[in-house]
């Protein structure tokens, strides 16, 4: 007798516990989180798209922007989310990508959190470079990446704040035209300088496409490594046959050694610009992108003198 009622106790415990997991698994029981009432959270990839992301979500209500761990490897390539950042995306809502393929890690992403909505600023951008998706460094193309941005989380987010983004799109899309007439001028001025370009950093590609600059040689050094003897001296005999002065595009993390020994060459001018991947002490993120983007086309402007 004692043991019939310990087995059917047996029973009933187990039946609550698969209970317990069926609700659990299946989410039944969970109050169902939407974007309608409460706090939506925007996760994005790297720095360029938090700046983006805060622009776009600035002065909204109920909408927070997180950015994932800051790799210090530069840009995303080979980036993999550390445990913490895979736990911020477990909790986020969106998640705001440059697309192109900078994040080699979506695919992975995108099957662990099905339920995560990924907004791809890159998938629908004309006139990039073969891969090459360091699209923000071209001012124009940042400006499509805002668009295509504001349109997709317009979609999701409920209807006040939809149109709110839109609204904050059109506003920091207008900021975005001052550089883009500072562009202009320094695209006269090179052109009308004669001055041709050496580039280090597979970025600024963007860059020389933008400003409509004559490249006359390239070493990729967008990632930690050395140039073997025969790039540099392919590099040193196109500067040696340009017809006027020479400027290195190069950044400070990875081309400053190959910059230094190019710039011994007489006709050469070593220009450091930023790829705005790194986040700086005491800066306004949202601003990032306005300040160091001018700063960029001033320090160029500087170089043709
Ligand atoms: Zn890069």
């Amino acid at each position: 007798m004692k043991s019939k009622i310990s087995n059917v106790i047996t029973i009933l415990v187990l039946l609550f516990a698969a209970l317990i997991m069926v609700t659990e698994f299946s989410g039944i029981g969970k109050p169902k989180k939407t974007m309608e009432t409460e706090e939506t959270l925007i996760v994005t990839s790297f720095y360029p798209m938090y700046t983006l992301g805060l622009n776009l979500t600035e002065g909204i209500d109920g909408i927070r922007v997180e950015n994932l761990s800051t790799p210090q490897s530069g840009c995303l390539h080979d980036y993999e989310p550390t445990t913490e950042d895979m736990r911020l995306l477990t909790d986020a809502d969106i998640f705001l990508v440059n697309g192109g393929g900078m994040e080699v890690f979506i695919g992975d992403v995108a099957k662990k959190l099905p339920d995560l909505k990924i907004v791809d600023c890159g998938s629908d951008l004309r006139d990039t470079i073969d891969d090459n998706s360091h699209f923000w460094m071209d001012i124009a193309l940042y400006k499509d990446q805002i668009t295509a941005a504001a349109e997709e989380l317009a979609v999701l987010l409920p209807g006040e704040k939809a149109d709110a983004v839109r609204t904050n799109a059109d506003k920091y899309e207008g900021r975005l035209d001052d550089l883009l007439a500072l562009a202009d001028e320094v695209s006269s001025k090179a052109s009308e300088a004669g001055v041709s370009v050496v580039n280090l950093q597979e970025a600024f590609f963007y860059t020389t496409s933008e400003l409509g600059l004559d490249v006359i040689g390239d070493i990729d050094l967008d990632e930690e490594r050395t140039p073997s003897a025969a790039e540099v001296s392919e590099v040193v005999d196109a500067i040696r046959g340009a017809s006027g002065s020479v400027i290195v595009l190069t950044d400070e993390v990875f081309g400053k050694k190959t910059a230094d020994t190019l710039a011994a060459e007489g006709n050469v001018k070593a220009v450091y610009l930023d790829t705005m991947v790194f986040p700086q002490e005491g800066e306004d993120a949202a601003e990032v992108y306005v300040t160091r983007m001018k700063a960029n086309l001033e320090t160029i402007m500087g170089a043709l003198d």
